[in-house]
């Protein structure tokens, strides 16, 4: 079947390249035909990091790639192993051994069986051969894409620095059933417990998000997921770091609307990659 649209959005550097590439793979608003899903469209969308690929757009400018998900990851998520799957959502047997992961059992996995726990997706199981589709269409090229940017980098400087940007619900603790001390912060940095990226590299984002005015947590309660897992590898000068920032600071949860803080984000993302952009130049040159 052809596609109605194209899986991602790839955006060049600008100018001077730099070994940076960025992604946001949530932030897709196409939803493919073949979707057949019950529940409704607006609960569909709470999966939706909306608007974050927008808010990064500056990364082209700065020398950065930013590949950008067209497609919902309540559809297929490009954040997820190809094994993790529930077998329970199919109608058949997966011709792999499936290795199906925490999140996956709470209904947000490769495939989301629920919004939330009272909410699922699907009325009907799933035919092997469109899961293969979701696989094929959307899943392979989004990573192809990405995998490609990042070794023309590594290739090219012998480093690569890469930002896997999200957004997360205001109700984050609550979703992933975890009681927190403290409320969410308004960013998460996500290095897999320190293991992803050079510790450098992260502090330079955190003092760049709080000189701003910003909350930050590390690792709490989002630490990464597959794409930082698979591409952070700081031995191989390899560093990979996953950005979460809190939605209400730039929309309304409610209407997927942006709000009227967007556009201070949106700016502030702007300066934060000039001081990303800074640090390259000099570990480029060095
Ligand atoms: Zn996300």
């Amino acid at each position: 079947m052809p596609n109605a649209f194209e899986p991602f959005v790839l955006r060049l550097p600008e100018g001077e390249a730099l070994p940076l590439v960025c992604d946001s793979p949530h932030s897709g608003t196409h939803y493919p035909a073949d979707f057949h899903a019950a529940a409704p469209a607006t609960r569909l969308r709470e999966g939706e990091d909306t608007h974050v690929e927008a808010l990064w757009e500056a990364v082209p400018a700065v020398g950065g790639t930013l590949v950008a998900a067209n497609f919902p990851r309540v559809y297929i998520d490009p954040n997820r192993m190809l094994d993790d799957l529930d077998p329970d959502l199919l109608d058949g047997q997966w011709p792999e051994p499936l290795a199906p992961g925490e999140k996956t059992r709470l209904g947000f996995g490769l495939i989301w069986r629920n919004i939330d726990a009272a909410t699922p997706i699907y009325d009907r199981k799933l035919s092997i051969a469109e899961v293969r589709n979701r696989i094929d269409t959307y899943y392979r090229p989004y990573h192809a894409a990405l995998a490609k940017a990042v070794e023309d980098s590594h290739w090219r400087f012998g480093a690569v620095w890469h930002l896997n940007l999200h957004s997360m619900p205001n109700n984050a603790y609550e979703r992933l059933k975890k009681v927190s001390p403290h409320p969410l912060a308004d960013f998460v940095l996500g290095d897999r417990d320190g293991t992803t990226c050079d510790p450098e590299f992260v502090h330079l984002i955190e003092s760049g998000l709080r000189d701003m005015g910003y909350s930050v947590a590390r690792n709490d309660p989002y630490k990464g997921v597959q794409l930082i897992a698979q591409i952070g590898r700081p031995a191989e000068a390899r560093h990979s770091l996953q950005i979460e920032i809190r939605r209400p600071l730039y929309m309304d949860e409610r209407t997927r609307e942006r709000n009227s803080g967007f556009a201070t984000v949106q700016r502030d993302m702007g300066r934060l990659l000039q001081k990303v952009r800074d640090y390259l130049r000099n570990q480029v040159a060095a």
